[in-house]
């Protein structure tokens, strides 16, 4: 796998992220951030049977954030919420085709933004019943 530079994906995925968007009435939102970039991650979920139904996210993000970001709203959407928590960074990085060593800790932002909304729901959806 490549370690050296970025895919040719994962610029596409940069360039033309798919899932840059508001999510209308979401359900739970997860955000996180890394220091040593400024990257911001904020992602939004919709969910409905238990499934992702729709899902967005808003970055200031380098390219490795966007794309990862992007990637794991793909693999997420459709998606019961166990399987959705079962998604590891290295699903995401090997979609990706790979990516510099020095930029993982960017790419995983997309999917601890994942969890801390899965989380988010979870604890909102207890606390209903
Ligand atoms: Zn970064």
């Amino acid at each position: 796998m490549n370690t050296q530079t970025y895919s040719k994906k994962l610029l596409k995925h940069f360039r033309n992220p798919k899932f840059v968007k508001k999510v209308r009435n979401p359900d739970a939102i997860g955000e996180v951030g890394n220091l040593k970039c400024g990257d911001v991650m904020r992602m939004q979920i919709k969910v409905a049977d238990g499934k992702i139904k729709d899902i967005g996210f808003q970055t200031f993000g380098c390219p490795a954030a966007v794309a990862s970001s992007d990637m794991v709203c793909e693999l997420a959407k459709g998606k019961t919420l166990e399987e959705a928590k079962k998604f590891t960074n290295d699903d995401v990085v090997k979609e990706l085709g790979g990516m510099p060593l020095v930029k993982i800790h960017c790419s995983v932002l997309g999917i601890q933004a994942l969890r801390k909304a899965i989380e988010d729901y979870e604890r909102k959806n207890r606390s209903k019943s």
